[in-house]
């Protein structure tokens, strides 16, 4: 689904990702972990070019998605992306947040959206909050009703960024469940997260990076129970 080769990306003097090769396989759920500041952000980011690399290729479903021929809004319809503070309208209710860009971008009629929507809000229990606005919601709402915008473009794989880390401890599980049941739908994710215990049961693949490079990958057992390398040790002692 998506193939990474020699990714770099650079803020000025800083090289933050120096080389990231990774293949991201359809309906895997793969979990970034790593150090604060060792660029799971920006990699994420390069992803769907909400930064722009240094160098290096990113193909999505087939599409190479630094061609400057490519139709960047086009891919980000189809790689969500869900962030560590939600990023709702704040002046808009929970329908309309949901609505407006598939509507906005004529990919649906604004009754189809409404339905969608009101059948998505359902599977992540939220139907009874459509009419609220993003302050009238707890955390954990809000963060389930961003899930539920990405998924209205019915999304070939979405990437998640400390989805959880702005939420109140209370309210973590109830995002884990949600973004634990998409995975077992098949959905491809790709997800940065410190929830070890997330990471454990339902990633395919962890992936840890550093100082600019995935410095170790492999299955949550090996990564968790057999880290190879002393920076992943060091990361996981500290963490856990
Ligand atoms: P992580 O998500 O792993 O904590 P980030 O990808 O956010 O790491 O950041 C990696 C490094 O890149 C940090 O040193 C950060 O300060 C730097 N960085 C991130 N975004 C920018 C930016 N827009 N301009 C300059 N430096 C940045
Ligand atoms: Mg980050």
């Amino acid at each position: 689904m998506i193939t990474v080769k020699n990714l770099k990306k650079s803020f000025g003097e800083l090289e933050v990702l120096k080389k990231i090769d990774c293949e991201i396989n359809k309906g895997e759920c793969i979990v970034v972990i790593g150090p604060s500041g060792s660029g799971k952000s920006t990699f994420l980011r390069c992803l769907n070019r909400l930064e722009e690399p240094t160098g290096g290729q990113i193909i999505f479903d087939g599409t190479d998605i630094l061609d400057k021929g490519t139709d960047i809004n086009k891919i980000r319809q189809k790689l969500g992306m869900v962030f560590q503070h939600f990023n709702l309208f704040n002046h808009l209710n929970v329908m309309d947040n949901l609505t407006l860009a598939p509507v906005k971008q004529k990919l649906m009629s604004e009754a189809d959206a409404k339905k969608k929507a009101v059948e998505l809000l359902k599977r992540v229990g939220l139907e009874e909050k459509a009419e609220n606005y993003p302050a009238q919601l707890s955390g954990g709402q809000k963060q389930r009703v961003a899930i539920v915008r990405s998924l209205m473009m019915d999304p070939k794989a979405i990437l998640f960024d400390e989805p959880t880390s702005a939420l109140d401890p209370e309210m973590v599980g109830e995002v884990l469940d949600t973004m634990k049941e998409l995975a077992k739908q098949g959905m491809t994710m790709v997800v940065v997260t410190h929830e070890m215990g997330f990471a454990r049961e339902v990633a395919d693949r962890v992936i840890f990076m550093s100082d600019g490079y995935i410095t170790e990958e492999g299955t949550p057992e090996e990564i968790f129970d057999h880290p190879k390398m002393e920076r992943t040790q060091a990361f996981l002692r500290a963490v856990t």
